[in-house]
């Protein structure tokens, strides 16, 4: 018995955090730093910032296949294989379609990353704050639940959140974009800056910015402090990226946690279930499995933080079942799960410009030109709801493309060489609306390698709305680009399912009634205090901005509320 007691001592923390990703790493970072020794369950293997970073430096002719994936690995892995991002040169930090099978009742392409560190390694790191406009969407348009809080409770976070990641912007002034803690922005090219000219001049209600993103383009003494150095411009960020340019946990929240000594990192723990204590009715910490052993271990902690990325958190909690809670923790009102939404990536277009000849762009910034939503923002007024940004780019198109032609000897030297003419790539982020119908839930019959129940996708578009928004885009954008003198438009809907938007949001939403939301304004689940979650499944409905941002913003808020609640002994 002596003995039990010592090894439950042992695995016993102040505060457990499910996941090391995005929102994972925040919630570590500030848990540790106010001195609670913390314990980060993290399913994936260890990524150590640099060294675990192989490709980071390779030129395309180091790798077998110049970076594309051999079309057998493609038909092994038909889902990530539609990810941008996954090539040859990225791959290991993408999750494998056949290594981790799940359900899907409605086309989902789950794209995830199971590493320390999670997708933080591989997102495009575009950041923009949420406005009153979204947090009020639902209350306006008459969808989902009032969310809890408005922009008032979260700008302090965001402005906290900014300055330690390093958000590179402009104070654009726009009040369904606030502005944020800015280091300098990247520059719009010609193209883009004469368009940017076109569109202030054609409308009242639209504006061209630069991409807010998560690179330091004029590090601060807080991000030297975390060994991070300036971006180089070279947009091989998705390796991972050796100067510390762009925001990763690997590179900034985990370190940072580690340097207090007060955190545990345990890879290779794939979190089972939370361990509801009916006598004490709350949680008392979390059953794993280790991926190396097989065994199933126990961790407790007086707080959990649930940051396992949107489906991955529906299925910890519709997994933690007990006699208080038999069908997943906290789900008294039966919604956990339902209302999961996305970002409705589905319209692009594009064309040439003639002119410009003489004007090229140095390196390969990683941002582009963005519109903020202009579409039912002040009033409804298209006949589908919410509204969408726009985010477009101008290149010279040349270097690949000739490569690509029929030239051959010198003239395709020639052609390698030369630029050719200006082209636009334009395309929309919309926002969805939360459905009920559009859920997860466990397969009763589908086991993964460690006998958790596979997830069962079923999430759709809800139409007609989402396909009248793409027909607006589709309109607008066109309009966009012929007032701004651009020839050969072509717009296209690229029917991509949901999921691969890589923004999967819902299902243990925020709101401030239990009856019909699982979180309080805090991110606490309304029936079991002392469990938190603060990734994408916590969202109330999903904007039109990148969600990221939000997601470590809502984390350090909640962090601190429940360190306040654990030292008045309310949890
Ligand atoms: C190609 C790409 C581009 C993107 N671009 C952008 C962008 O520009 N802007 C933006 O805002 N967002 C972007 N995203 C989305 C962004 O990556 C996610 O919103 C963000 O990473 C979510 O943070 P998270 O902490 O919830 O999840 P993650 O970062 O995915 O971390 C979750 C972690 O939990 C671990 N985990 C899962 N299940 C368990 C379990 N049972 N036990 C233990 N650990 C577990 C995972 O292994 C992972 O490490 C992009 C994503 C991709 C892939
Ligand atoms: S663009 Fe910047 S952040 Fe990306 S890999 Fe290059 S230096 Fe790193």
């Amino acid at each position: 018995m002596n003995l039990n007691i010592t090894s439950n001592k042992s695995r016993t923390y102040d505060a457990i955090v499910v996941g090391s990703g995005i929102s994972g790493g925040w919630a570590a970072k500030e848990l540790c730093e106010a001195g609670l020794k913390t314990l980060v369950l993290e399913r994936g293997r260890e990524v150590k910032h640099i060294e675990d970073y192989p490709t980071a430096m390779y030129n395309p002719w180091d790798m077998p296949h110049h970076g594309r994936i051999p079309l057998a690995e493609q038909e092994k892995d038909p889902i990530v294989k539609r990810c941008y991002a996954y090539d040859e040169a990225t791959s290991h930090f993408f999750v494998k379609d056949h290594e981790h099978p799940y359900v899907q009742e409605k086309p989902f392409d789950w794209i995830r990353g199971y590493q320390v560190g999670g997708k933080s390694l591989i997102w495009a790191r575009q950041t923009q704050r949420w406005s009153d406009f979204e947090f009020e969407g639902p209350a306006r348009d008459g969808f989902a639940v009032d969310w809890p809080i408005r922009y008032k409770d979260l700008a302090p976070w965001y402005s906290k959140v900014e300055k330690f990641v390093g958000i590179s912007g402009n104070k654009d002034g726009i009040d369904s974009l606030p502005d944020g803690e800015f280091l300098p922005p990247w520059e719009l090219n010609c193209l883009e800056k004469h368009i940017q000219q076109r569109v202030k001049q054609s409308y009242l209600d639209r504006q061209v910015i630069i991409g807010r993103c998560a690179h330091l383009t004029q590090p601060k003494e807080i991000h030297l402090k975390q060994g991070r150095g300036q971006c180089q411009a070279r947009h091989l960020c998705y390796r991972g990226c050796p100067y510390g340019g762009y925001f990763s946990s690997n590179s900034s929240t985990l370190p940072w946690a580690a340097k207090t000594g007060n955190l545990t990192l345990r890879p290779h723990s794939v979190v089972h279930s939370i361990i509801y204590d009916e006598k004490k009715q709350k949680a008392s910490g979390v059953r794993i499995i280790d991926t190396q052993t097989k065994e199933m271990t126990e961790f407790y902690a007086k707080i959990i933080f649930v940051n396992a990325a949107c489906l991955n958190t529906n299925l910890i909690l519709l997994n933690s079942t007990s006699n208080r809670f038999p069908n997943g923790l906290g789900n008294d009102n039966g919604i956990l799960g339902k209302y999961v939404a996305f970002h409705n990536y589905r319209g692009a277009g594009g064309g040439t410009y003639e002119g410009f000849d003489k004007e090229y762009y140095l390196g390969r910034r990683p941002t582009t030109a963005f519109m903020p939503s202009f579409r039912n923002l002040r009033k409804q007024e298209a006949d589908f709801l919410r509204g969408y940004m726009v985010a477009f780019s101008a290149y010279r198109t040349g270097w690949n493309r000739n490569i690509h032609s029929d030239a051959f000897g010198s003239d395709f030297k020639r052609e390698s060489t030369e630029v050719g003419p200006w082209g636009v790539f334009i395309m929309m982020q919309g926002e969805t609306v939360p459905q009920e119908q559009n859920h997860v839930r466990l397969s009763t019959e589908h086991k993964d390698a460690w006998g958790i129940p596979q997830l069962i996708t079923s999430v759709g578009y809800n139409e007609p709305n989402d396909t009248k928004m793409v027909q607006d885009f589709h309109h607008q954008a066109s309009e966009i680009l012929e007032k701004s003198g651009i020839k050969d438009i072509f717009m296209y809907d690229t029917k991509q399912s949901p999921g691969l938007d890589i923004h999967e949001m819902g299902g243990v939403r925020m709101g401030k009634d239990p009856k019909t939301s699982m979180l309080n304004a805090h991110n606490q689940l309304h029936h079991c205090k002392n469990v938190f979650v603060t990734d994408g499944a916590a969202m109330t409905s999903v904007g039109n901005q990148n969600p990221s941002l939000t997601f470590m913003a809502l984390t350090a808020r909640a962090v601190n509320f429940a360190v306040s609640e654990l030292k008045k002994k309310n949890l």
